[in-house]
């Protein structure tokens, strides 16, 4: 009784990622925070740049009238339009500002997305794997998941694209530089993709969307420049977020982007814009509207990062791990050293390293670590890692 059997069944099913944290949680409790490394969230401990405090002092001095009251739904046309301005120097399409709705963070932007666009068992194609709430978004929207596997360097094979894309597919959301793995599409990949989804399109008379998940699309390492699906698929429809390249998870600030040239985007826009009203975040929050207008060219340190992936990747690969080398975002996604990642998630528990089981992201038989933390935790976490390895015989 009382709440939905829906959500009822969805908290059983539970998220991997909640239940390590409130382990980690207990643990932290018994033994103090310091002596447990937790590497189980990407929450980056990193502080938002100084330019982020320049543009919060100077709008709390200097406060303008009715800078707190209701606005477009879409959000701020100067924001909409610093937004657009950005996106097209990155990526040499022209964007304007009513290309471009503001969110409550990516989360958002996804759900208002899927909402406007998915009729009753419309099919969403992932790949493995994947962020997990996105199965929770495309169920909040009546929609279908359907999950396909990748390839031993995380990469999505194409011929298995072809074959799961039917009469029903409404879209396909890729996810680089990736959670749960740091990696990042090749440009010839994405191509290939658009043009896949062409051919499709033209076969089953649809539109077929690429939702391109770009949270972490300033999070990207080696010189390595983000080869921007918008230049191979016209129907394709950005999300993302400030929570990650500013470290603002907190203040639930991010946008959606359509492609200019996508057919019938007028439609289009207005449906995503009415659903961010009906969904009830009616528009995304008005002081962090004002605030990132003044920071699209900027980001955190991601040379720090790129520092925290190399001073962890080669511990690992020297104890022995099996480990794809992430390009962006703070994530890495080895292999368990056992097939129960649950199991071996709990053998590093026992060393107080927190991790999360890659069945949390539809890819059992790996574990996932963010390394979006300070450096005495990711150096702490050093031991619990060799005590793992030399138990399942890596080194
Ligand atoms: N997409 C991916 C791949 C993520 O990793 C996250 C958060 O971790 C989100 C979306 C949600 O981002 P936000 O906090 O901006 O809503």
């Amino acid at each position: 009784m009382g709440i939905s059997d829906r959500v009822r069944q969805s908290m059983a099913e539970g998220s991997w990622i909640r239940k390590m944290f409130e382990e980690g949680s207990a643990l932290k409790q018994r033994y103090g925070s310091e002596n447990v490394f937790d590497l189980s969230l990407g929450n980056p401990v990193m502080e938002p740049p100084t330019e982020f405090t320049r543009e919060l002092r100077k709008i709390a001095e200097n406060p303008s009238p009715g800078m707190h009251r209701y606005m477009e739904n879409a959000g701020y046309p100067e924001t909409r339009a610093a937004v657009a301005e950005q996106l097209s120097q990155e990526t040499g399409i022209k964007f304007t500002m009513s290309d471009i709705v503001m969110t409550c963070g990516a989360a958002g932007a996804l759900n208002v997305v899927l909402k406007t666009l998915l009729n009753q068992d419309d099919e969403v194609i992932l790949f493995a794997p994947y962020f997990v709430e996105y199965e929770n978004y495309i169920a909040n929207h009546n929609g279908m998941a359907k999950v396909l596997t990748t390839d031993e360097q995380f990469i999505p094979r194409l011929d298995a694209l072809e074959a799961a894309i039917g009469a029903k597919t409404k879209a396909v959301i890729i996810n680089s530089p990736n959670n749960p793995t740091g990696i990042v599409y090749s440009e010839e990949l994405v191509r290939q993709m658009g043009e896949m989804l062409r051919r499709k399109e033209a076969q089953y008379g649809t539109e077929i969307f690429l939702l391109s998940d770009e949270a972490y699309r300033k999070i990207i390492f080696d010189d390595l420049r983000y080869p921007s699906p918008l230049n191979h698929h016209p129907q394709t429809i950005i999300v993302t977020s400030h929570s990650k390249d500013l470290a603002l998870p907190g203040e639930r600030i991010g946008y959606i982007a359509v492609h200019p040239d996508c057919s019938q985007r007028g439609d289009l826009l207005n449906g995503l814009i009415f659903c961010n009203r009906i969904l009830g975040y009616v528009n995304a929050p008005a002081l962090m509207q004002h605030i990132v207008r003044h920071l699209q060219s900027v980001t955190v340190s991601v040379a720090e990062y790129q520092q925290k992936r190399d001073f962890l990747y080669g511990h690992l690969v020297g104890l022995g791990y099996s480990v794809v080398k992430p390009q962006g975002a703070f994530y890495m996604f080895p292999k368990s050293p056992v097939e129960d990642d649950v199991a071996f998630v709990r053998e590093l528990q026992q060393w107080k390293v927190l991790t999360v089981p890659g069945r949390g992201f539809g890819s059992p038989g790996y574990f996932r670590i963010a390394y979006c933390v300070d450096d005495r935790t990711l150096e702490g976490a050093l031991a619990g890692f060799r005590k793992a390895a030399q138990k399942f015989n890596l080194c």
